[in-house]
């Protein structure tokens, strides 16, 4: 593993000032530097490290400037992808960041954790002539040096707000759907106000995506930004129990409403000995060690359980960041169990990768059957049977089919469930008029993102079920494009 001062160096032997199409072509794809597995297992900082500035022009003259540009396609903010990386190509970033700006509110948080392998990387041109979409241009990487570049510097233009409309606007919960609708919101005259029921903003960015992926302070500088462009930010203020949906509407003369309440409720295993003391959802590990701090242990307002064998139940992004925040909280041994095998693993391929490298162990092929505890109900173990894979599902995975007789303890002192969130029913219990459907997620017109209740719109996970980022970023300013209609009107 090559050092970020030894990459600098490889890549500024390759940069030039102009280059053949055939010597683009031949651009080796530029290494993201990272912290040693060794070095990095004992911090929370991140693990990524960023391209230096010979590595982003590099690589983003690996860019072909394709006229049909597919890459744009697979952005759902449709970002002019060749259009920036064309600027970082010449070292233009100041106009590089000015395109990207042109879509997207939250580069630097995009360009860490969107699933670029699923979304415009995997369209890109140079990665389908080689055969490998993670030969694909490094959009994401690129799209996060021009905004760690900018902000270093501390260019950080705030957009022009139209004059006062006289309405006001509520938007709930604070992640990236409602940071999206907020912006947009603003912008366009309205006073906005932001009703999070955590004592800080960010949603799953803050309390959910561990430090080690996304700095907080990236976060922070972004709702700082929104409090610079006067929108009120209110914490610890829960809709529907601090205050009904409909009481805003009624008696607190707001004209309009997004809710951007997210999937926050974990899903759990469903076996005998759930309750036992050990067994976290991945949501409450988590949010002890992002959102309070848990693992400076000195200040902390919370503890974290000191554990010696985690088993984490799950394959995705969460059940990653849950394994590789265990390991950085001191547990001795981490196992990831997923029922299905490698192939069918959800998380991104990178992170299955970061996780490898740092020592979590991949039980795969393996379903609970119980938690099992100890006299003093402490978990002590687990009882798992060993799958095999049968027909497709309907997610068009393999399913596991549990193998009977296959039962056998594992020896585990902490369980984290990370088999995926569902929507919080608060706000459909105290608003019953709001339509969701059989999961829990609200029913919206599809071109406006508008509720079953007329001037009440949702966007992100509350309505797409968990999904990403990016996707509930795109839909926050859906939302808000059409209330600013609505309130036109
Ligand atoms: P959220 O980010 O969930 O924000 C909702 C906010 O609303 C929360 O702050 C919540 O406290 C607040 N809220 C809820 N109910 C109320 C109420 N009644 N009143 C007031 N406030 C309320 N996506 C990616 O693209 N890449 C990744 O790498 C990635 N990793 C992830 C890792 C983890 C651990 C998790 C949990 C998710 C991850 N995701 C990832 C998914 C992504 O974070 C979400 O899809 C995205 O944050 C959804 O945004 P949102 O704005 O809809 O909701
Ligand atoms: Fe790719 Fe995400 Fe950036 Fe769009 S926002 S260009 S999908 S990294
Ligand atoms: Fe550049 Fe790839 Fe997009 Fe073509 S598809 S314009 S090579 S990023």
């Amino acid at each position: 593993m090559k050092t970020r001062e030894e990459l600098d160096v490889i890549a500024k032997g390759l940069r030039k000032d102009s280059y053949t199409m055939k010597e683009r072509m031949a651009i080796p794809l530029q290494e993201m530097p990272v912290q040693k597995p060794e070095v990095r297992i004992h911090n929370m900082s991140e693990v990524a490290l960023g391209f230096t500035e010979n590595q982003a022009i590099v690589e983003a003259n690996r860019c072909l400037s394709c006229k049909n540009h597919p890459c744009i396609d697979g952005c759902p903010v449709r970002i002019d992808i060749p259009g920036f990386v064309g600027k970082v190509a010449v070292g233009d970033i100041k106009e590089a960041y000015s395109i990207i700006s042109d879509s997207s509110l939250l580069p630097a948080i995009c360009g860490r954790v969107c699933p670029q392998e699923n979304q415009c990387q995997k369209f890109c041109t140079v990665g389908k002539a080689r055969k490998d979409v993670e030969q694909s241009v490094g959009i994401g990487r690129l799209e996060r040096y021009v905004a760690d570049t900018m902000r270093a510097e501390g260019y950080d233009p705030l957009p022009s707000i139209a004059p006062p409309t006289g309405k006001k606007v509520a938007v709930v919960g604070s992640g990236p759907a409602s940071i999206s609708a907020a912006a947009d919101l603003r912008k366009a005259g309205h006073d906005v106000y932001m009703f999070e029921a955590l004592h800080k903003g960010g949603g799953v960015l803050v309390y959910g995506i561990p430090e080690f992926r996304l700095p907080k302070k990236i976060v922070a500088s972004e709702l700082g930004k929104l409090e610079k462009m006067g929108v009120h930010i209110v914490t610890n203020f829960l809709v529907g129990r601090t205050m009904t949906l409909e009481t805003m509407m009624k008696e607190e003369g707001f004209d309009a409403v997004f809710v951007g309440s997210g999937a926050g409720l974990p899903k759990l295993l469903g076996v005998p000995g759930e309750n036992l003391v050990g067994v976290f959802s991945a949501n409450e590990y988590l949010t002890r060690s992002n959102l309070m701090h848990s693992y400076d242990t000195e200040n902390a307002l919370t503890p974290h359980i000191v554990s010696r064998k985690v088993a984490v139940f799950g394959g995705g992004n969460v059940a990653m960041d849950a394994a590789r925040t265990a390991l950085r909280l001191g547990a001795l041994e981490v196992t990831i169990v997923y029922r299905r095998s490698e192939e069918e693993l959800p998380a991104r391929r990178e992170e299955i990768g970061h996780a490898k490298e740092e020592g979590v162990k991949f039980l795969l092929l393996h379903a609970p059957v119980s938690v099992e505890g100890d006299e003093n109900g402490h978990v002590k173990g687990v009882i798992l049977q060993t799958c095999e894979l049968g027909e497709p599902d309907a997610s068009g995975r393999r399913s596991p089919v549990p193998i009977p007789g296959s039962e056998k303890f594992h020896e585990f002192d902490t369980v984290i469930p990370a088999i995926g969130n569902g929507s919080n029913p608060l706000i459909k219990m105290t608003t019953p008029a709001i339509e969701t459907n059989r999961r829990g997620n609200f029913i919206v017109n599809e071109d406006t993102l508008e509720t079953s209740i007329q001037g009440v719109f949702a966007g992100g996970d509350i309505v797409l079920g968990a999904a990403t980022v990016i996707l509930a970023m795109g839909q926050g300013r859906k939302a808000a494009k059409a209330m600013n209609d609505y309130l036109a009107r």
